[in-house]
């Protein structure tokens, strides 16, 4: 069994409570683990480390060019200790190292890329309408970025956070989720190798309302990067709020993957079953809604089913396992209520609809590949998150009940669109109200594309060039070039 410390000012220390939480490997319900159960005390210790990092030193005084370096060593360093980062996660998460090995090799991109961003973001030379003006502005960094992540993709999610918040010259205290924190502090070590001065990451793990609420309630954060879920995150909004502070949410989803019937239909079937069940279901992007057009439906499901059925579920560890368990006992069991409300309002489970009880599963916290038919877009199972691996196959008839039910949710994060008609593929990624369409493919992201959601999957964007300007400010400066008597006019 490890037991962690936390990373507060570039030291390790134990919590102030003198207590750990325990952290469950989801394949073996076993612990494996012992997570510093952080405090307020930890939270603000760190804030103040990171603020006195920001406010003078030599973080505060580093050229953009070098802090382009120590993020691209960053980068060099997580690939180097890709697979032990992916094992740490998977083991804490239950993912696929399959999937999780490809993740943390792609990571380092993050780093590469912000870290390339760093020193491009220029300020102009501002024409003046007053003589003897002289105006410029150039951008600065907020200070203090406090970063709350969930637990299904731990690293990933927050490295979309921390790297361009690093590029644009802040420093940041991150509080991964109270399942998932061992990799954080992992990473921590490798931030420690690469070089970045004292105070710059912090790293506070403990419980939301205990860690997160400290960290967004503290006057010296500037900026906060969520992701989670709606409560956790209109309880971070409001705080913001109060405190008058920048704030991005990246929330739930209920998101439509919508096949037409001159779709390819092979590769329909498998962009449906990957959108829902890779990651077990765990991903806010999941394909959770399947919209099929009324003449192919029955076909359709059929080879749904078929394919489905032979996925392989067991050891996560096992990189022939296409199946991993939910990640926590409580997701479990809310996975599994999510499938008896589902029959309670008369959807008809088709397959598994129960907790795998197969003996490549062991103790591990699995739930059967699930896929209910004759589902209303109007049903709980239709309009709520599981996060977890159930699909809802909702029929329809044309292209406007297509964008209908597809936009009749209170999420808007992602869509797919399976058709070889490009202009109806046109029309429909106009019409769709989320932050990400795919066509004829299915969870595509990347570092250079902007992700986030629409209507009350969030608020802001993370990815892409634009990004860094989230975590700067702009300011303007004005000089007299000349002996103007009162410099002070406004016309
Ligand atoms: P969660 O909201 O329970 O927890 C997320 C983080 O917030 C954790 O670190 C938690 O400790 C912290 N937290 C909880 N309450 C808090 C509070 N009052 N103040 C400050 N921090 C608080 O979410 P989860 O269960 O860990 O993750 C699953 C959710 O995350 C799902 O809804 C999923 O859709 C969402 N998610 C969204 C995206 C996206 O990019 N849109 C990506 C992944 C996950």
């Amino acid at each position: 069994m490890k037991t962690y410390q936390m990373w507060i000012d570039s030291q390790w220390v134990d919590p102030s409570s003198g207590e750990w939480i325990d952290s469950q490997n989801p394949f073996t319900g076993e612990t494996w683990a012992r997570i510093p159960k952080g405090a307020a005390e930890d939270a603000n210790r760190a804030v103040e480390a990171a603020y006195a990092a920001y406010d003078k030193g030599e973080w505060a005084d580093m050229t953009a060019s070098r802090r382009g370096a120590l993020l691209r060593k960053l980068g060099d360093l997580i690939a180097e200790n890709a697979e032990h980062l992916a094992d740490t996660e998977v083991t804490d998460n239950g993912k696929l190292k399959a999937e999780m090995y490809g993740q943390m090799q792609y990571m380092p991109e993050w780093y590469y890329y912000y870290g390339g961003l760093a020193d491009k973001v220029e300020g102009a030379n501002i024409p003046t309408d007053k003589a003897g003006m002289f105006n410029f502005t150039q951008y600065e960094p907020l200070g203090v970025v406090a970063i709350i992540t969930p637990w299904n993709s731990p690293l990933l999610l927050a490295t979309w956070k921390i790297a361009p918040a690093l590029a644009a010259g802040n420093t940041v205290v991150v509080k991964p989720s109270e399942f998932t924190s061992a990799s954080m502090l992992e990473l921590a070590k490798l931030v420690e190798q690469a070089g970045f001065p004292k105070g710059v990451f912090n790293v506070v793990t403990g419980y939301g309302p205990d860690v997160g609420s400290a960290l967004v309630e503290h006057p010296k954060v500037a900026r906060i990067g969520f992701t989670g879920g709606e409560i956790g995150g209109v309880k971070v909004y409001e705080a913001a709020a109060r405190g008058l502070k920048k704030v991005s949410l990246e929330l739930g989803g209920k998101s439509p993957n919508i096949v037409f019937d001159d779709a390819n239909l092979d590769n329909a079937v498998k962009g449906a079953i990957s959108g829902i069940f890779a990651a077990t279901g765990q991903t806010c992007m999941a394909g959770s809604r399947l919209l099929v057009q009324e003449s192919i439906h029955d076909e359709f499901v059929e080879r749904l089913i078929a394919l489905a059925k032979t996925a392989k579920m067991g050891n996560p560890m096992d990189m022939g396992t296409q199946v991993g368990p939910v990640t926590t006992r409580p997701q479990f069991e809310k996975v599994l209520s999510y499938i008896n409300i589902a029959k309670e309002e008369g959807a008809t489970c088709v397959l598994g609809g129960k907790a795998a009880d197969r003996p490549e599963c062991g103790d591990g916290w699995f739930v059967e590949p699930t896929i209910f038919t004759g589902v209303s877009n109007n049903m709980r199972i239709a309009q709520e998150e599981v996060f977890g691996p159930v699909l809802s196959i909702i029929p329809f008839k044309d292209e406007d009940e297509a964008v209908h039910i597809a936009n009749d949710v209170l999420y808007g994060l992602a869509a797919g669109v399976w058709t070889q008609d490009m202009s109806r593929a046109l029309r429909m990624t106009k019409k769709i109200r989320a932050g990400t369409v795919w066509v004829n493919a299915y969870r595509v992201i990347s570092y250079m594309s902007p992700f986030g959601g629409y209507k009350r999957s969030g608020i802001g964007r993370e990815n892409g060039q634009e990004m860094i300007k989230e975590y700067l400010q702009v300011k303007s400066i004005y000089i007299n070039t000349g002996d103007i008597a009162n410099p002070f006019v406004l016309g």
